[in-house]
């Protein structure tokens, strides 16, 4: 297939912002951050960041990525915000210049351009509502910002009055918005309905002296069609799709972005991101369902873990002889596996690839590449997953170099949980450990309480360490996230912790696994102090100690 470069076309995230909407998905600053940093490694066009000025937590997003704390390479920072209220001059709107505030360079707006909302929910006429998209539109382009407008209810509202919401349009156009985005805000068209209707509008722009106007559609999946409705509009001549990492999104989800960029690179050639970023995607889609605690869908079109699976009854020799009769692309170009051919390359090279984003070069030594493809195999069948937790897979990587750093030797720990007569739960956690150094032994006992067993676990652990290290009291657990695993322990569910910690300049997380989240817990805080200390220079006592593992809990 030819591919054709598509310099201009955009591939617009708004994860950060449409897709935090979906229920049970709360997203941190740090969690935003991360997610940020990912989506620019996967080469999105646009990454919307969030409402800033309605959102507190976006507004920080904004200012902290203003700050440093967020390098684009490729992506362009949107922040999305509203039209001015109705009767309200726009340099008085304190909404529209928290938008300028962000120092986002693009501003996606989002208007009403079905009539039955301008009068029903917005409560205004319809030609306020047409002065409020030219005046907020000319508004901040004049301010020097690229503006796009989110045609909310396009599609409903063009079936209803296409006269009025091909007006809206005209009116942002006019103004100097950059792309007018045709939204299926209630997700119920279907594709053919999408192209009978941009191909109408293409028309009526035409007519109005638009028809240079540069479109985009944001799609929901309420009629499963979001990919699909996405694909038409890109058919009928739009260039900038809007969607979320995993079909995140408020009831059945946005379109996926990956699915889409999938589709439209692999099976309709437009090279939309280079093809060594393409590769990532698996492990880009996997890392942020770590980060936002929603697992990527097994099912999950080319990013999924069934996606190349195939049903033990084929043979895994006939696949052998011809992959590509028994699956639509290879697997290889979005970084996903085939799994019935037990294939070490795909996990080899992909920690290969790890290692050397980590410095290490793990080439020269296939030995070692090999044991540590083993070690990981071998750990994640237990529950681990070190997509997000990049220091605990270095500290894995040290381990089969023996390099790994030890700040202390732990004897034992635990914890107890006592109910006071006045009906208050009592925890206390007791560590035992010894941090020798030029052959002295030094055995620490320290005790704590705390808010719960892995607070009054963490505590105690800093007070042991604390002489000897008094950096520990530099680091901060940011992020505390559990889930249980269950279904692949038989009736055993096993629990798995991701913590995000932060000091002396790091930023970093790790992961424990337990049958129980007190030990889970223990594994990633202990792992968190180890990296943290090691790799802000604090000298290790000794290489090739170990803590992290043991202990028991009451
Ligand atoms: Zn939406």
């Amino acid at each position: 297939m030819t591919t054709t470069a598509l310099e201009g076309f955009h591939l617009y995230d708004t994860t950060l912002r449409d897709g935090s909407q979906q229920e049970g998905l709360t997203l941190s600053v740090a969690d935003k951050l991360a997610v940020a940093r990912l989506l620019d490694e996967l080469g999105v066009t646009y990454i919307e960041g969030g409402w800033p000025g309605a959102v507190p937590r976006d507004t920080e997003f904004f200012a902290r990525a203003a700050a440093g704390e967020l390098t684009l390479a490729r992506a362009r920072l949107a922040a999305f915000g509203a039209t001015r209220r109705a009767g309200t001059a726009v340099e008085d709107d304190p909404q529209v210049a928290a938008l300028l505030d962000s120092q986002a360079p693009t501003i996606t707006l989002v208007a009403k351009s079905d009539l039955r909302h301008v009068t029903g929910a917005l409560r205004t006429t319809a030609a306020e509502n047409l002065a409020m998209v030219r005046d907020t539109v000319s508004h901040l382009v004049a301010q020097g910002r690229e503006v796009f407008l989110d045609a909310e209810h396009f599609f409903d509202g063009f079936l209803h009055d296409p006269d009025y919401t091909t007006s809206v349009l005209v009116a942002a156009h006019e103004a100097g918005a950059a792309v007018l985005v045709l939204c299926d805000t209630n997700g119920g068209m279907l594709p053919h309905q999408v192209t009978e209707i941009i191909e109408d509008l293409r028309a009526r722009l035409e007519a109005a002296g638009a028809g240079d106007a540069r479109l985009g559609a944001h799609t929901h999946n309420d009629t499963g069609c979001a990919v699909a409705n996405a694909i038409a509009a890109v058919r009928a001549g739009i260039t900038h799709v809007q969607g979320c990492i995993n079909g995140y999104g408020e009831r059945t989800g946005n379109a996926d972005l990956l699915t889409l960029l999938g589709n439209l690179q692999l099976r309709m050639g437009m090279e939309l991101v280079p093809e060594e970023t393409l590769a990532e995607t698996t492990r880009i889609a996997h890392a942020i369902g770590e980060i936002v605690n929603m697992p990527v869908n097994a099912r999950a079109p080319y990013v999924g873990a069934s996606a190349f699976a195939h049903k033990a009854g084929l043979h895994a020799s006939a696949i052998r002889v011809d992959p590509d009769l028994y699956q639509h692309i290879d697997p290889r170009l979005v970084g996903n596996d085939m799994r019935m051919i037990i294939s070490d390359m795909a996990g080899r090279a992909s920690i290969e690839l790890k290692g050397r984003e980590l410095g290490f070069d793990l080439g020269g030594d296939p030995a070692l590449l090999s044991r540590l493809a083993t070690t990981v195999k071998l750990r994640e069948a237990k529950g681990y997953s070190y997509e997000a937790a990049d220091a605990s897979f270095e500290l894995l990587l040290l381990d089969e170099l023996g390099r790994v750093p030890s700040y202390s030797s732990v004897e034992s720990w635990r914890t107890t949980s006592q109910l006071g007569r006045d009906g208050t739960l009592e925890t206390e956690a007791t560590v035992k450990l010894r941090a020798d150094s030029a052959g002295e032994h030094e055995r620490k006992v320290a005790i704590a309480e705390g808010n719960g067993p892995v607070n009054a676990l963490d505590l105690a652990l800093r007070s042991a360490l604390r002489e000897r290290h008094p950096e520990i009291d530099e680091f901060e657990l940011r992020d505390f996230k559990v889930r249980i695993l269950d279904a692949q322990h038989g009736t055993d569910a096993t629990t798995r912790v991701l913590v995000r910690t932060s000091g002396r300049g790091l930023e970093f997380q790790t992961v424990g696994v337990g049958p129980n989240v007190i030990e889970a817990s223990w594994e990633a805080i202990y792992d968190a102090y180890t990296y943290g200390l090691f790799k802000s220079g604090v000298p290790p006592l000794a290489l090739g100690g170990d803590g992290g593992a043991g202990g028991v809990s009451a």
